[in-house]
């Protein structure tokens, strides 16, 4: 599978290291609340659960589903919500964990969406963010890597449902898929 990547951005080494300063941080940030902490299905299932082991204080922990991109490796702007909360989120302090923040498109439905529930507040944290992409102003309240404007694969990151349990993060070869990104 890894003879279908251009290139490894980050190894799994490089991912975890980062990832436990990130932790730590949202930990010292948190200390004096207890976040409900939700991941966005599919692809911030692999980062969602390392993180979340490197976080030492009392969290809740629920997924949310929103449409993606599908086969196609090309934002269609439109947000779908397939899974909601399980909980309200009225009066929770929420931390969104997301793979990758591209158009902003759907961090910004998101964050709309639970602020209108009467969130106490909502933060972003996001394994990679691709500032180049960006549509709607959200910048990520944490970030583990600014990456380029490439087609990324690995680290629950997909093209049409495969790579996502790649350790590592990378570029898929441009003839692996016919879309222009
Ligand atoms: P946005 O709404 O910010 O445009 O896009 C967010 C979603 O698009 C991400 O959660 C992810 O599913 C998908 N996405 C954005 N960039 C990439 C990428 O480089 N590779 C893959 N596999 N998915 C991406």
């Amino acid at each position: 599978m890894l003879d279908d990547l251009e290139s490894v951005l980050y190894t799994s080494e490089q991912l975890q290291s980062r990832i436990g300063e990130v932790g730590a941080q949202i930990s010292r940030d948190y200390a004096q609340t207890h976040p409900l902490v939700i991941g966005v299905l599919k692809g911030a299932f692999v980062f969602l659960s390392d993180l979340v082991r490197h976080i030492d204080i009392p969290i809740e922990i629920d997924f949310i589903a929103t449409s993606s991109y599908g086969s196609s490796t090309q934002s269609s702007g439109a947000v779908r919500m397939l899974k909601d909360l399980d909980q309200p989120a009225e009066g929770r302090d929420i931390l969104l964990v997301e793979d990758i923040v591209d158009t902003g498109t759907t961090l910004n439905y998101l964050r709309d969406t639970l602020i209108r529930r009467g969130a106490r507040s909502v933060k972003i944290a996001s394994a990679f963010d691709k500032p180049s992409r960006r549509r709607i102003p959200i910048v990520p309240d944490y970030c583990c890597f600014t990456v380029p404007n490439a087609f990324l694969v690995g680290y629950g990151l997909d093209y049409a449902e495969r790579y996502r349990h790649l350790s590592c993060v990378g570029i898929l070869r441009p003839e692996i898929y016919t879309d222009e990104h």
